[in-house]
């Protein structure tokens, strides 16, 4: 009998194809949605070595330059003696295996124990980790490990970042242990179970649904749903699709929205069903336009893209904080004529202050301030206002300007191809053929823009390369605003005349 890891005991909880297919046809695995997880939990990782373990005398069990025999050796010597912290160390017994993020020592009235400490990246304790947390404590129990706590620390995220390296305050710690005890039973079952699958030597039978997404999405979706017809305009079309509505309507034999009644759906979601019915666009040009005409001159489009750190890098900051580093804003005036300014900070420094200063002095004081989505922009300004009380007033002022383009597409505007969503990227292309994002080198969305952020600040990445991104990153953020700016024209009826500056 193979040990098999915790991860592919929870795999078998999501589905027992899933840890079948992981065991004997990995190779079948995409695994690009999981890797920018990995680099979180990575970071998070190696930040609880240095908080539970100041005076750096601890051991870290290299699993990859060691191996799993040799770390499995080294971590039961370690955890026999119980004098240092031991962070990644290994368990196995019962058929399971598992390595535990931190193990402090805790001896009690002369005999070894330890504090079992599981480390999260998420901000809070969720259901699929107290099954990790349960199926850790029953395989360090089996393998005679004494525990005398059993916690979950998570991201606190109301912590801010004091400067200097410290980071007492990051982690929050949720004590699991009568939980994670009283679980032993069921974690036995489990891995008899994951046991029997894995044994298996045929690939067992498993419908695909929405367990395949949750809690994680399975790399092995595309394999699974090889042979599925998808319909041409699936329910995930529908827009704001209740789960119990989307029930009823599976139950009722639909998978195309075109043949859905209209009594499931609500009005937006008829109307996205009428467009696709009759392959027609729907445009209320004056309605768009009447949503608009209560706004003057100067025109402003401002659009940001901001980065986020699990663990904070810049003073003042909280973990997962949306931190703008560029911004890209453009000015249309009543004769037609645009102007285009924007921002951006590759330093590697905190750009926050810098930020808030410029969008002060460009916004003006007067006329409406034009974003998509609009929540995400004004949450953006009303933390700079809140970190920098000096720029408050005229932040807060911009954000009394702000009118949301979104809303308007919504209620004016769907095109067939736009299968349900009114993002700028999905209205774009059917608005306004003649632009689109596919034209950009390189970044060409807001996670390659984060990703492309990253390596620029990287201390490694090569001068040369950080000003090809710098390019695409302009190139990328200017796009967004001047979508705005043609939708606004577009909407209103008028021209594009006049345009200067244009990507
Ligand atoms: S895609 Fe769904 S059915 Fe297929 S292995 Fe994954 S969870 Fe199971």
């Amino acid at each position: 009998m193979r040990n098999l890891s915790k991860s592919k005991i929870i795999a078998y909880r999501q589905c027992p194809k899933r840890l079948w297919l992981e065991i004997h046809k990995s190779e079948l695995r995409d695994d690009s949605a999981s890797e920018m997880v990995f680099q979180i939990g990575n970071q998070v990782g190696d930040m609880a070595r240095t908080i539970y373990d100041a005076e750096g005398k601890g051991e870290f069990i290299d699993i990859n330059g060691l191996g799993h025999e040799q770390a499995l050796a080294r971590s039961t010597a370690l955890l026999e003696i119980g004098k240092v912290p031991v962070f990644e160390a290994g368990m196995a017994a019962g058929g399971a295996l598992a390595y535990a993020d931190v193990m402090l020592p805790d001896p009690q009235e002369g005999v070894v124990a330890w504090k079992m400490i599981e480390v999260k990246s998420s901000t809070s304790v969720k259901d699929y980790q107290r099954d990790d947390i349960a199926v850790q404590a029953h395989i360090a129990a089996t393998a005679g490990v004494r525990l005398s706590s059993i916690s979950l620390a998570h991201i606190d995220s109301s912590f801010v970042y004091p400067g200097n390296g410290d980071y007492q305050g990051l982690l929050k710690e949720n004590d699991l242990t009568e939980e994670a005890n009283s679980r032993r039973d069921e974690v036995k079952e489990w891995i008899n179970g994951a046991q029997a699958v894995a044994a298996l030597t045929e690939e067992p039978e498993a419908a695909t649904g929405p367990h395949c997404n949750s809690p994680f999405a399975c790399g092995f979706a595309e394999y699974c749903n090889r042979d599925k017809v998808s319909p041409k305009y699936p329910l995930s079309s529908l827009p704001r699709l209740h789960p119990s509505r989307r029930e009823r309507i599976v139950v009722a034999g639909h998978e195309d929205l075109r043949d859905v009644p209209d009594e499931f759906l609500g009005a937006i979601q008829n109307r996205v069903k009428q467009c696709s019915v009759t392959d027609e666009t729907y445009f209320d040009a004056a309605g768009a336009a009447a949503d608009l005409a209560p706004h003057g001159f100067p025109v402003y489009f401002l659009d940001f893209e901001t980065a986020m750190f699990a663990v904070p890098i810049w003073k003042g900051t909280r973990p997962y904080q949306q931190l703008p580093f560029q911004f890209s804003l453009h000015i249309l005036a009543e004769s037609g004529d645009l102007q285009h300014h924007g921002f951006l900070d590759l330093s590697g420094d905190d750009p926050s202050r810098a930020c808030a200063q410029s969008l002060v002095d460009l916004c003006g004081e007067q006329g409406p301030v034009f974003a998509y989505n609009a929540g995400f922009e004004c949450r953006v300004m009303s933390e700079l206002a809140a970190r920098f009380p000096e720029f408050a007033p005229a932040l807060e002022s911009i954000i009394e300007r702000v009118v949301d383009l979104l809303p308007i597409a919504r209620n004016r505007y769907y095109h067939p191809s736009q299968h349900g969503s009114w993002s700028i990227k999905a209205v774009l292309p059917a608005a306004i053929p003649e632009l689109s994002y596919s034209q950009l080198d390189g970044v060409q969305d807001g996670g390659m823009a984060v990703s492309a952020f990253m390596e620029a600040i990287a201390p490694a990445t090569p001068p040369e390369r950080k000003v090809e991104i710098e390019d695409q990153l302009i190139s990328y953020c200017e796009l967004d605003t001047f979508a705005m700016v043609r939708l606004y024209q577009f909407f209103t009826g008028r021209q594009p005349s006049s345009l200067t500056n244009q990507p």
